[in-house]
């Protein structure tokens, strides 16, 4: 039987529970809305993962926005398994009349990165480093990080390389993880905003070709209480206005120049409040524990993957210049976070952290868990929120970190968290963590 398609594109927006939603139009019809977009509501901005809508919410059933897809942030791939090609453009929203609205995550990244370069000259370049776990697969049972553990999933990971490098997101590597049935996937660093969006595109992608082949994918922070933990680490680096790396300075702690150790500070001071927005789940908080590789204090470290900040290694290999490789690692964060918000968050306690002319913050090695609580404080080590609840708690008493969003934001991000924290309040972690796996 043949079948007469007309193949869509979705312009797509990425909420506050890191759910990417959108409407999709015939592609040919593309050129037609470019300019106007697609329809979109203020209420969205209240969506819950649970497919539920926060009630009361700030906006109510009236109101109107468009969502306007950016042509650079298109990604298409026909390899994805399914029988139309994958299609996707991230869009800005904004209000009617084409000004930007208040609740537009990505044009909170713009911004972000727009003020940064006007105080500091300087620009972020990006890249997510994701983990994601694969089910219903019924793999034999394979070693952490071996090769048969990769090749047991074949063709999934030449298949997924090949999609991710058709659709524009520049993948470099894919790995068999520690955990069970887990993977990794890399792209190749790009401005802060590209990054964003590749880190969105990969997440889709990855899910799709999964599905078609009769598996989930999820990017959840924990399947169990107890299992190995999926983290989103979002390194970053700056170049100055001619292109020149502005990160790294041989003669600085650990090689970070004076402003990249002022930004890490920045980010240090408002790390507690800032969880809430990168690890923006109630099981985010059964990751974010020592000994577990992710990041549980304001921890600045020369490669260490017990920090917060991890200062990344550079392969002097033959020659080879390290200040192009100097990046920094944010591991607080996972994939229930909204990408955009996140890398906009880190960008803007940075800026602080830079204004203020921050030092760099000592760098701790060590286990902070075996350290007396004077010690701890001598070093700014502070353990991060323990609960979503209390991720909230700090977000809303760091009047820095709320004074980066319009009050609106802030009541709607606050009232989709409580009502995930409060939806959950009868269930156990095991549930838990069983309910995510399946809506990530
Ligand atoms: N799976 C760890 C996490 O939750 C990270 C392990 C690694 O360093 O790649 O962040
Ligand atoms: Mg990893």
């Amino acid at each position: 039987m043949t079948s007469v398609v007309e193949p869509l594109v979705a312009i797509v927006t990425t909420d506050l529970s890191a759910i990417t939603r959108g409407r999709s139009v015939a592609e040919s019809r593309l050129d037609r809305i470019a300019a106007t977009g697609v329809g979109w509501l203020q209420a969205n901005l209240s969506l819950t993962p649970f497919n539920s809508i926060v009630t009361p919410n700030p906006w109510g059933s009236s109101g109107d926005l468009r969502l306007i897809p950016d042509r650079q942030a298109r990604f298409r791939t026909a390899r994805t398994g399914s029988p139309t090609p994958f299609d996707m453009i991230a869009g800005d929203i904004v209000e009617l009349d084409g000004s930007p609205w208040l609740g537009c995550t990505r044009t909170m990244l713009k911004d972000a990165l727009a003020e940064l370069t006007a105080a500091t000259g300087l620009s972020v370049i990006a890249a997510f480093e994701q983990e994601f776990q694969i089910s219903g697969a019924s793999f034999a049972p394979a070693h952490s990080l071996s090769l048969a553990a990769l090749r047991r999933a074949d063709p999934f990971a030449p298949a997924l390389m090949a999609a991710l490098e058709e659709a524009g997101v520049n993948p470099e590597v894919i790995i068999a993880e520690f955990g069970d049935e887990q993977f990794e996937v890399t792209h190749a660093p790009a401005d802060g905003l590209a990054a964003a969006d590749r880190c969105v595109a990969i997440r889709e992608i990855t899910r799709e070709l999964a599905r078609n082949l009769g598996w989930q994918a999820t990017f959840t922070p924990k399947t169990a209480p107890n299992a190995v933990g999926n983290g989103v680490h979002i390194h970053f680096s700056f170049i100055d206005a001619d292109g020149q790396p502005a990160t790294y300075d041989p003669s600085g702690p650990a090689g970070l120049s004076t402003k990249a150790g002022a930004f890490c500070a920045g980010v240090l001071r408002h790390l507690p409040a800032m969880t809430a927005l990168t690890a923006a789940s109630v099981s985010s908080y059964y990751r974010l524990k020592p000994h577990s590789w992710s990041s549980s204090y304001t921890w600045l470290a020369d490669r260490d993957r017990e920090a917060s900040l991890r200062i990344c290694p550079v392969a002097t290999i033959g020659g080879k210049d390290p200040s192009r490789q100097f990046n920094i690692e944010y591991r607080a964060a996972d994939a229930t976070g909204n990408p955009y918000l996140s890398l906009a968050a880190i960008v803007r306690a940075g800026l602080e952290g830079i204004k203020a002319n921050l030092p760099t913050p000592p760098l701790v090695s060590g286990d902070p868990t075996l350290m007396s609580e004077a010690e701890q404080g001598k070093l700014g080590l502070r353990r991060l929120p323990e609960t979503l609840p209390a991720a909230i708690d700090a977000l809303l008493a760091d009047g820095t970190v709320i004074g980066w969003f319009a009050p609106a934001f802030v009541e709607s991000f606050v009232g989709v968290k409580r009502h995930e924290a409060e939806r959950l309040a009868g269930l156990d972690p095991a549930a838990i963590c069983e309910l995510y796996r399946t809506l990530y």
